[in-house]
Order: C-alpha cells, then sequence, then structure tokens
C-alpha cells in the first residue's frame, strides 16, 4: 500500500473523488498529528471497513484558547508520515493554515447546547472551531466514513450532530479508547508530562473506575455520590487540579436528577502542563 502526503485541498478533493468514481469506499480519520496507538486504531479500523483510507492532519487554531498550548502543541510530520503508512492509509492530507483558510473565515459552525456543557464551558469556542474544521474536512472529502475516538467523547456527540442537522454524507464512528497499560488514556498531550506526573497519571482513569462500581456494584443512583467519589479519588493526588468530574446522560451529555440507563462519567484534571480528560460509560 503506497501513501500520497498531499497538502492542497484541490488535489486532496481530486483524488478522493477518483476513488468513489471507481467504485471505492472512502475511511476518514481526522487528526491533529503527533499521532499514537489511538490514532492508529482508528485508521486500522477505517482500513478494515473502507477501500481507501485517508487521515487529515491539522493542528485547528480555531479550537484553542487564547491562553492554551498552540504554538506548544507536539508537532511531527516526518514520524506522522511514517506510522500512517504502516497503518495502511492511502492518503495523508497535511494542509498549512494558509491552505485550510486562505482568508479568515466568516461562517461559524456551531451545534448549540452540547457545545457549552464540560469541556465547552471549560474550553468557551473549542467545540464551534472543532465544528468548523470538521464541517470544512467533510465538505472537502464528501462522501465518506468519518472516525473518531470516544477519548474525545463530547466532540464525537457534536460531530454526530452536525452530521444529522446538515444532513452530510457521512457515516460517523466512534471507536473505543486506547490506554496505555496502567489505564492512562493515549493522548498527544502526554507528552508534557514528567515521569513524576506520568506515574501518577492514571488516577484520572481509576476515578472513573470508582465512579463506575459506585453505580454499577453498589447501584447508586444519585449523581452527587458518584461526583463526590470520583473527585476524592482524584483529589487524593494532590498534583491534580481537577476541572470537573461529572455524571450525564450517555447519549446528549445533558445533567441528570436521577441515575438510570446509560450514562457517561467524564473528568477534566490539570496536571503539571498537561490538561487531560478522559470518559467512561456505566449502567445504571
Ligand atoms: P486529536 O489528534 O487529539 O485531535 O485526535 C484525533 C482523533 O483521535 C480523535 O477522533 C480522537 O478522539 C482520537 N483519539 C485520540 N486519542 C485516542 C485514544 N487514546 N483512543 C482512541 N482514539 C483516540
Amino acid at each position: 500500500m503506497s501513501l500520497t502526503v498531499i497538502d492542497r485541498v484541490d488535489a486532496f478533493r481530486k483524488a478522493v473523488d477518483a476513488e468513489r468514481a471507481a467504485g471505492r469506499t472512502v475511511g476518514l480519520v481526522p487528526t491533529m498529528g503527533a499521532l499514537h496507538a489511538g490514532h492508529l486504531s482508528l485508521m486500522k479500523r477505517a482500513a478494515l471497513e473502507c477501500d481507501v483510507v485517508a487521515t487529515s492532519l491539522f493542528v485547528n487554531p480555531l479550537q484553542f484558547g487564547p491562553t492554551e498550548d498552540l504554538t506548544a502543541y507536539p508537532r511531527d510530520l516526518e514520524g506522522d508520515r511514517t506510522k500512517t503508512k504502516a497503518a495502511g492509509v492511502s492518503f495523508l492530507f497535511a494542509p498549512s493554515e494558509a491552505e485550510m483558510f486562505p482568508q479568515p473565515p466568516l461562517i461559524t459552525v456551531r451545534v448549540s447546547g452540547l457545545s457549552d456543557r464540560l469541556e465547552g464551558a471549560a474550553r468557551p469556542g473549542h467545540f464551534d472551531g472543532v465544528a468548523t474544521v470538521v464541517t470544512k474536512l467533510f465538505a472537502i472529502t464528501g462522501a465518506c466514513r468519518a472516525y473518531f475516538g470516544e477519548k474525545d467523547y463530547q466532540q464525537l456527540a457534536v460531530i454526530r450532530h452536525l452530521v444529522a442537522d446538515l444532513m452530510l454524507p457521512v457515516d460517523v464512528i466512534g471507536c473505543p479508547t486506547v490506554r496505555d497499560t496502567d489505564g492512562l488514556a493515549l493522548s498527544s498531550r502526554n507528552a508534557y508530562l514528567t515521569a513524576e506526573e506520568r506515574a501518577v497519571a492514571s488516577t484520572l482513569y481509576h476515578a472513573l473506575l470508582a465512579g463506575r462500581a459506585a453505580i454499577e456494584k453498589d447501584h447508586e443512583t444519585d449523581p452527587d455520590t458518584v461526583r463526590r467519589v470520583m473527585t476524592t479519588v482524584v483529589e487524593a493526588e494532590p498534583r491534580f487540579v481537577l476541572d470537573y468530574a461529572e455524571v450525564a446522560n450517555g447519549a446528549d451529555l445533558t445533567p441528570l436528577a436521577r441515575l438510570n440507563g446509560e450514562v457517561r462519567l467524564l473528568v477534566a484534571a490539570r496536571l503539571g502542563r498537561a490538561r487531560l480528560i478522559d470518559n467512561l460509560g456505566a449502567h445504571a
């Protein structure tokens, strides 16, 4: 399988159009690069289910707040090229910022409600930036199956909504979170952690497991109690600054007065220079 790296919008559009015209299905895996086994699991799944796989690599400035880590965000095009090739990807679309934004954008795609809770409350404008650029990527790519990780659970929900509301010819596929052996969810931002911070980073996962056990083993239905269980685990590790530990409706992430059915546990915390997020499903 050969890999073609493309940095122009027109060339990428032509390449995927030609695949579809030849009767082949297209799988799309949008990323911001600094690829790890979590990203690669999406590409491998896409390669199993689609005739050709395209990965996009674009560090999207619209989804970073003014005080966030846009300039520090890890970048490794050469490494990413080798990894995508090994994962069976045919096209690596890596446009520059000027290519994606030849003029300042006047359109913002906004999935209201869902974009304002949890990560949206902590990072105002973040999901508008995600939704706007993912809509552009879908407009460039055309009909495809698009693969996203459950690691960014709220992002996945936002993207499902935008595809449904805008009636885009895209099947959105959610894929399970890939974790390190100690349970830490793989993330490009884990590169910011010192060895000492890395050693305690899986605390977030343990907090989620404790929340899930409270629901599934102790049959807890009070969200406050579940939040407290998770908060206690995170705060026992003083290096963490907890942002939120929440339990919400599994489908739309709305708050619940009583836990019932499929729910989602979600945590976000700062650890040194890194802001980490994670989530887990539970059945109440
Ligand atoms: P990013 O490069 O962080 O924007 O992520 C690109 C895609 O990879 C998104 O759909 C993420 O949800 C997904 N992803 C990131 N980390 C993981 C992981 N540990 N397991 C599965 N998918 C992931």
